[in-house]
């Protein structure tokens, strides 16, 4: 369920009439439900209740500091993978306890600042890693929990660009290498392993993949269960997908049955890091048709946001549904339009050869589904201001990020004195 329909013609987010949204507070615009995100994030939650899991919302997916303080306040830990996440999870007082952290490249300051925050664990990409968290823990005097990430080699059967659990990828640990990294644990006193942890991908439908995925680990969890190591935590990752276009994905209540009973049988915390299921279709991209242009051979729909606004399309061939902000005084009829951006790149689009009602200059389009991967990758390309993001709940609406100024672009920057002629 999302709060997104069409009241009298108006698409509304919750009580606000998305126009009038983009009225008052300009475009492009973000908008986000409040209880759509809620609503996501407790569905999977009940779904999953027998496991009582620890849900490590990704913060990559938005990372908003009201998105992400709604999400703590239901319950949420957070997955981050940088030292700026980690400083944002701090900043709305998740409990450190309820933070993991994964990245196959984490800096020596990354990780001393974790460690000093004491998050619940970190997920461990490499050898290589796993000894240096070790060399900073034993100069920090302290022992780290940490959770070997396995790459299990299955296929998602998602976007090549969003396909993790591969031995291709860069991602994890193969179960050969985890195992050798067990038998050398040992040697490594100042870190304690205590838990594997899966991520195989984004935007995945179906849940055969997540199967092969957690019987493969179970069956190495028991493997390692028989050389008497015991762990206390599996952490499945994130990847459930969501509705763009046609996709019929699997459910909370689907993706529950099947891998409850499997899960309930290892005996370990659950963990999962979902992003995109729970902030997806929380959010839309507001913007505004600014030319209609017809070539011999397109007719392009000119709107104001660009692909630095929303980069999904350009970056994985993505789909979103786009929707008239009102559906009445709308020219009669539909039309096959390319609907782009104003950025000088060919990649700027949103949508080829869409049939699209017709629309006018001045209109409003929803850009439906943009809460994931939406703000969180948006850039100043173009030296664009980044947009501004609003919070609705119910009729009452909030911004949560104001439109950046020009100075802003500009605030780090200097001219070196011999430039200007001093
Ligand atoms: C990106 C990421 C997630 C979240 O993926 P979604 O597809 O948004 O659910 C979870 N875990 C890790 C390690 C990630 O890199």
């Amino acid at each position: 369920m999302h709060e997104f329909k069409y009241v009298n013609n108006q698409l509304y987010c919750e009580d606000a009439q998305v126009g009038e949204l983009a009225e008052e507070f300009g475009t492009p615009l973000y908008v986000y439900s409040y209880h759509t995100l809620v609503d996501h994030f407790m569905k999977l939650k009940n779904a999953l209740h027998r496991l009582d899991p620890l849900i490590c919302y990704s913060v990559k997916a938005n990372s908003n500091l009201a998105l992400l303080k709604a999400l703590v306040d239901k319950g949420a830990g957070l997955d981050v993978v940088s030292g700026g996440e980690l400083f944002r999870a701090q900043k709305i007082g998740c409990p450190a306890q309820r933070i993991v952290y994964a990245s196959v490249g984490k800096t020596d300051h990354e990780i001393e600042e974790a460690i000093n925050r004491r998050i619940l664990f970190f997920n461990v990409e490499s050898m290589a890693e796993l000894e240096n968290i070790n060399r900073i823990s034993a100069r920090l005097n302290r022992v780290t929990q940490v959770a070997i990430r396995i790459n299990p080699d299955v296929e998602p059967k998602t976007h090549k660009y969003i396909t993790t659990g591969k031995l291709t990828n860069k991602f994890g640990i193969d179960f050969n290498s985890a195992a050798r990294i067990f038998s050398l644990r040992n040697r490594l006193s100042n870190v304690k392993i205590t838990g594997l942890h899966i991520h195989i991908g984004s935007q995945i439908t179906e849940s055969a993949p997540y199967i092969a995925a957690i019987n493969k680990v179970t069956a190495f969890i028991a493997g390692l269960k028989k050389k008497g190591i015991e762990l206390e935590y599996l952490n499945i990752g994130g990847g459930l997908g969501i509705v763009y276009d046609r996709e019929k994905p699997q459910t909370a209540e689907q993706f529950a049955r099947k891998v409850v009973p499997l899960l309930e049988k290892t005996g370990l915390r659950i963990i999962l890091e979902p992003g995109r299921f729970i902030v997806g279709n929380s959010g839309i991209l507001v913007t505004k048709v600014l030319y209609i242009k017809s070539t011999p051979k397109k007719k392009f729909v000119i709107v104001d946001a660009g692909m630095n606004d929303l980069i999904r399309p350009a970056l994985y061939e993505a789909y979103h549904q786009i929707l008239p902000t009102r559906t009445k005084n709308q020219g009669s009829g539909s039309e096959k339009v390319d609907v782009v951006g104003p950025i000088c790149e060919s990649g700027d689009f949103f949508a080829k050869a869409r049939r699209l009602p017709k629309v006018k200059e001045g209109d409003y389009l929803a850009i439906m589904g943009s809460g994931a991967y939406g703000f969180s990758m948006s850039s100043n390309y173009n030296s664009r201001r980044r947009a501004e993001e609003v919070m609705v709940v119910k009729d009452k609406v909030f911004v949560i990020r104001k439109r950046e100024t020009h100075q802003d672009l500009i605030d780090n920057e200097t001219i070196p004195p011999f430039l200007l002629g001093l």
